[in-house]
């Protein structure tokens, strides 16, 4: 049976998995990124973790291909880091560096593609052909998978979902463009506008436990059945979510979208008003082609699996 390797690259550490082809777990584990000495170091560690990983199989495991998540820009289809700023590299060639160390095929997509792919194959997306990932992190990112294969756009460089505008002069963007849904819907949108509403309302419950500079995206939520202006931030950021993820559902009509990141860990309180709100601007309505809103389900491992799932 054929097996695969799996990396997800971040910031501080890199985690790696070896699963088989219906994405059962033979083995794990975690280094360190090490790219302030350079991308051939990271490819280094890599290897190492590889090597690590496959000690724990069992001897006679044949792997057969890898796959990397590696945050930036990446051009997919020769293999190559165009800018990562994160990890400091610029046009660097790293699946022809790693194949020469670790000996078998490579490939690679960024970060948020690898972990829409995962969560595609072997997470809330598993049953269905069409899903798209929207990561609530300290941006909004996400991929789409089309027909079980990403879509990527001319040269990777599409599905930032985080840069589609849901209002038209709004929040400005570090991307320069105003009003993107990243600036509405990131854990840090949601921490800031919970701090707005505190002060403004300095009757509301939330200031018992929290100050407006400790106040986090959990905040609101944990207030929001007994306090006014909790409901409001919620009310705030479910509006604009709610639009977002309509204007992805009407373009792409996929099965199922899956919101994944920090806010995630809401679960039903988040996706369960998002799917009534979604559901009221769903073009042609919900009986012929519905669309799912659900949490996604493998947390901080989707993008391992998804890499994995890229090598298959
Ligand atoms: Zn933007």
């Amino acid at each position: 049976m054929k097996n695969y390797v799996g990396i997800d690259i971040g910031g501080m550490t890199i985690k790696g998995i070896i699963c088989d082809g219906e994405g059962n777990v033979l083995a794990e584990g975690t280094i360190v990124t090490g790219c302030e000495l350079g991308g051939e170091n990271m490819c280094k560690n890599i290897a190492i973790l590889v090597d690590n990983m496959y000690a724990n199989c069992n001897a006679d495991r044949h792997l057969a291909a890898a796959g990397v998540g590696c945050p930036g820009l990446i051009d997919s289809k020769n293999g190559v880091v165009v800018f990562a700023g994160n990890l400091g590299l610029n046009n660097f060639p790293l699946v022809r560096v790693l194949e020469e160390m670790i000996k078998i095929p490579v490939k690679i997509t960024n970060d948020a593609n690898a972990a829409a792919l995962g969560e595609a194959k072997f997470g809330a997306g598993k049953d269905y052909s069409d899903s798209i990932l929207i990561t609530l992190g300290t941006g909004v990112g996400g991929g789409i998978v089309i027909g079980g294969e990403l879509f990527e756009g001319n040269k990777s460089a599409g599905a930032e979902i985080g840069h589609m505008v849901i209002e038209r002069h709004g929040n400005h963007c570090n991307c320069g463009r105003r009003g993107c849904f990243e600036t509405y819907c990131s854990a840090t949108a949601l921490m800031k506008k919970t701090r707005e509403v505190m002060e403004d309302n300095p009757g509301s419950e939330m200031w018992k436990t929290y100050t407006s500079e400790t106040a986090t995206g959990k905040t609101a939520f944990d207030y929001y059945d007994t306090d006014y202006a909790a409901k409001e931030v919620v009310d705030w950021y479910e509006k604009y979510l709610a639009c977002g993820i309509a204007n992805l559902a009407n373009i792409f009509r996929p099965q199922v979208i899956m919101l994944g990141g920090g806010v995630s860990a809401q679960g039903e309180n988040l996706s369960k008003p998002l799917q009534k709100l979604v559901d009221k601007e769903l073009f042609g309505g919900t009986d012929f082609a519905p669309v799912k809103v659900v949490t996604a389900s493998l947390g901080g491992r989707a993008g391992a699996f998804g890499a994995a799932a890229l090598a298959m």
